[in-house]
């Protein structure tokens, strides 16, 4: 059976507008975790100072945590959207799990 569309596929939404669209989110929140994949804050050796401030340990995204603005990577500060995906491709959890799902 061939898989339905979803609407972010049908109209195209860029990885700014998925980051910030319930819909999206939802969906993606959904998905169980891969036990096989890392927590950010473990695979970069995260400080708890550093990760009891940040959204993705908050909300245990850290399998995803490039979708999140408001992070603290970059020295707690937080960065807008598109600032925040030029440090996540260049960041070595990116680059090792991000295509699971973009
Ligand atoms: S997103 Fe960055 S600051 Fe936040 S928990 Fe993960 S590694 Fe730490
Ligand atoms: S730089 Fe981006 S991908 Fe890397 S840990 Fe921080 S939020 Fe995640």
């Amino acid at each position: 059976m061939k898989k339905a569309l979803k609407c972010w596929e049908i109209k195209k939404c860029d990885c700014a507008v998925k980051a910030t669209c319930d819909v999206y989110n939802e969906e993606m929140n959904a998905l169980k975790p891969d036990p096989s994949v890392v927590n950010c804050w473990d695979y970069l050796e995260c400080p708890e100072s550093k990760r009891n401030l940040c959204e993705a340990y908050i909300e245990r995204q850290g399998q995803e945590c490039w979708k999140l603005t408001s992070t603290r990577c970059n020295d707690n500060e937080i960065l807008e959207f598109n600032e925040k995906m030029r440090l996540c491709r260049k960041c070595g959890f990116f680059n090792k799990h991000a295509n699971r799902h973009i």
